[in-house]
Parts: C-alpha cells; structure tokens; sequence
C-alpha cells in the first residue's frame, strides 16, 4: 500500500464503509506511516468537532414554561393518537410543552411550509421567506418552537447523511451553531422574527450550495 492509496481509505473507514479485511490492512499500514497516521488523526479530529458543534436550539430560561401555557388544546385535532403524542414526545426530546408544539395545527403548517422550503435549497425565493416570515410574526412561542425543531430535524437529517463529505459536515455544522444562537437571541430579545427566517435560510443557503 501507498499513501496516495491509502488516504482515500481512511475516509471510508472513518465513514464505516469499508469490509473488515481491508480496514485491517489499512490499520496495518497508517500504524507504519506517520503521514498517514497524522491524517487519519486530523480527519478523526474533524468530524468528531463537527459532531459535537451540532447543538439544538437551548431555549433561554422560561421559553419552555410560556410555550405551555400558551398552547391551546383546542386547536389540537382530535384525531391525534397517543401514538401520534409519544412520536411527538420524542421527536421534541422528551419535553412535553415541544410535543404539544409539534400537535398543534398552526405549528403542523408551519412544519410543512418550512420543509417545502427546505426542500427547495440552496435555491432560496424571497416570496417564500416573506411567507414564512408573516406565519411566524408576532411573540407567540410556538410557530417559532415549530420551525426551529423543523430545521434542526431537517439538520440532523442532512448531518446523518453527509457524512462521507467532511467539508459539508463542517459547513453544516457551523451553520447549525449560528442558526440556534440567532434563534435564541431572538425569543431573549424578542426581536423581528422575519429577519430571522432571512438569516437561517442565508445560512442554510451557503452551507448547502456545491
Ligand atoms: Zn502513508
């Protein structure tokens, strides 16, 4: 083995798509290099941090207690199941006032709305982020709960994925990290929230484009 061949491996080890016989030729061989065990080691390095730069949106103190109090049962459908609830439960951590969120018809069109635009990326049409901005205006907690647990699910989801792509993953990661910070700077100070929404798809735009 060389290092030329070798380097393209240890990216698919690191990714897990490479059979047991080879990883241990591959091990065998980085054990002899230093250059490679090096660039083994910044590579590991790197997605470990990307991983860990991956953080949700973490509320400011009492985000959770106005978001219950202003959920309204009224406006959860009935046809909701108690499967419906715990897949909700979870989706939203375990927290209960995010899953009443995520029930919540208001917050299920939001949900769609953000994930119609999601889809459309890196392509961003300001009509939709005006739209989107308009469903989101105003103090009340849960559009803006709906579409930051919509993009952060959507994140994981691109992060699972992406990861032969280091670079991306990094991009994606860093993107996340502005993304939470903006949102919370936003319930805290409670500012404009449709120059938020310009913000994360800008964010969003740059790290999904090439
Ligand atoms: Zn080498």
């Amino acid at each position: 083995m060389t290092c030329a061949e070798a380097t393209p491996l240890v990216e698919l080890e690191l990714d897990g798509e490479l059979d047991a016989r080879s990883v241990l030729e591959l091990r065998e061989y980085v054990s002899r290099c230093p250059s490679c065990t090096r660039h083994a080691a910044s590579l590991r390095a790197l997605s470990d941090a990307a991983r860990e730069h991956l953080r949700r949106f973490e509320p400011p103190a009492g985000f959770e207690d106005r978001l219950l109090r202003s959920v309204r049962p009224r406006r959860i459908s009935r046809a909701w199941t108690g499967t419906a609830i715990a897949a909700a439960a979870a989706a939203a951590d375990g927290s209960v006032a995010r899953a009443m969120t995520l029930l919540d018809e208001d917050a299920l069109t939001i949900r769609e709305q953000a994930l119609e635009v999601l889809a459309r990326l890196p392509a961003v049409d300001p009509a939709d982020l005006h739209a989107l901005g308009d469903a989101l205006a105003g103090t009340d907690p849960q559009p803006l709960a709906a579409f930051l647990d919509t993009v952060n699910a959507w994140l994981s989801q691109r992060l699972e994925r992406g990861r032969g792509d280091l670079a991306r993953l990094d991009r994606l990661a860093e993107a996340s990290e502005h993304i939470n910070a903006a949102a919370r700077d936003a319930e805290t100070y409670n500012l404009e929230r449709k120059p938020l929404i310009f913000n994360v798809f800008g964010l969003l735009a740059e790290a999904t484009r090439g």
